[in-house]
């Protein structure tokens, strides 16, 4: 019977509205549901007082708001939180990170990621599957009232899609939970505030510009597509050209972007790090407003890589600004409670409290 209702937070404005005009609601019903899910986190029908008592009925035959939860949690010495879901018994992450001004919360698209980059840890776990809406929607869900729970924040004030998985891979899910978490009704997040990371998957990037406008991180990592082939597969199916033009496309009628893009660039001893690396780089990115992050590699067991060591990675950052790039070198955070980019695995931590 559980099984047959209809989750509303797999929901996004539109389709709530299709929904509840099938149980005979007027329009505005909607909006209001809408509030006491993502603005009361509100999960029991019966204390919708401004709903009519026959919709309230209508709905509960019909329908649940059930939000996975988060079943183990783990602190890191900056603050940084981790937690892990429990989806029929397969793991997937997020991850809170503090900041002064920001509460940002870290998301995963993905059970695991079929894209296999060498250099990230998520990529050598056997991928299960794309996560549903409500199941990307409950992370953020659960972290906001965790977070006001235990005082830490307010609320979450930024999201990124740099968790597990592609979410790229996962367009219409990713798109739809996009919608709710810019609803003014929903999480209502500026899409400056928003930011989706993809390793390259062109031909939804090229869709993605007709389905919603946020921040968009392009993980490059390589200046050339010899370097790139050798550490990310997907490169062989989508090259940096094609990639860089999605890129360029989308920032057109992009609003979010206006600022430019991110171009992520993970710092890898002795494999893209070279001095003629970044003059590549620079060369590559000539054209294309953005501002670059260089991510130190977090290690992970059973790889071979190494990062790159700091001078190494500051006088890779001095050539790109020399040639008026704004680079930024990206802290680790939660390194010590394996939080950190490419380092989720969705392996046991601590239980929750
Ligand atoms: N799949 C998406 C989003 C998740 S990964 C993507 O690849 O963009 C988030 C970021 O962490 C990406 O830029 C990814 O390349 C980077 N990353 C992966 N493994 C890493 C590692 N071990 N150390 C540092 N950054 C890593
Ligand atoms: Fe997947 Fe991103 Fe990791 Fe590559 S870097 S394996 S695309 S999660």
């Amino acid at each position: 019977m559980f099984e047959s209702k209809i989750n509303l937070l797999d929901l996004h404005r539109d389709n709530l509205r299709n929904f509840l005009f099938s149980l005979g609601a007027k329009s505005f019903v909607t909006e209001q549901i809408m509030q006491w899910i993502y603005h009361h986190s509100c999960t029991d029908f019966n204390k919708m007082f401004n709903i009519s008592i026959k919709i309230r009925n209508q709905l509960y035959k019909k329908s649940i708001i059930f939000s996975s939860k988060f079943i183990e949690e783990r602190i890191s010495s900056d603050g940084t939180i981790k937690w892990i879901t429990d989806i029929n018994n397969q793991k997937i992450e997020t991850v809170y990170i503090p900041e002064k001004k920001r509460s940002t919360l870290c998301v995963s698209s993905q059970i695991g990621c079929p894209l296999t980059c060498h250099f990230c840890a998520t990529g050598q776990k056997n991928f299960q599957r794309n996560l549903k809406v409500s199941e990307i929607i409950s992370q953020i869900w659960q972290a906001n009232n965790i977070l006001k729970k235990k005082n830490i924040a307010n609320r979450i004030t930024n999201i990124v899609f740099m968790g597990m998985g592609e979410p790229l891979l996962n367009l219409n899910n990713v798109v739809s939970a996009l919608k709710i978490i810019l609803d003014e009704y929903g999480f209502n997040l500026s899409k400056r505030r928003v930011t989706l990371s993809t390793s390259g998957i062109v031909p939804a990037l090229e869709k993605l510009k007709n389905m919603i406008d946020v921040c968009l991180a392009i993980s490059l990592h390589a200046p050339n597509d010899y370097i790139r082939n050798l550490i990310m597969p997907i490169n062989k199916k989508y090259n940096i050209h094609s990639l860089l033009n999605a890129a360029k496309e989308y920032l057109k009628s992009s609003f979010a972007n206006r600022g430019g893009i991110t171009i992520e660039y993970v710092m890898l001893n002795k494999i893209n790090d070279s001095n003629d690396n970044a003059e590549q780089l620079s060369d590559l990115l000539k054209n294309i407003p953005s501002k670059i992050n260089l991510i130190p590699w977090n290690p992970f067991p059973g790889s071979s890589f190494l990062c790159s060591n700091i001078d190494r990675i500051n006088t890779f950052a001095n050539i790109l600004r020399k040639k008026g790039f704004t680079v930024i070198i990206r802290k680790n955070r939660g390194q010590d409670i394996n939080a950190a980019c490419g380092q989720l695995t969705g392996k046991k931590i601590n239980t929750i409290k």
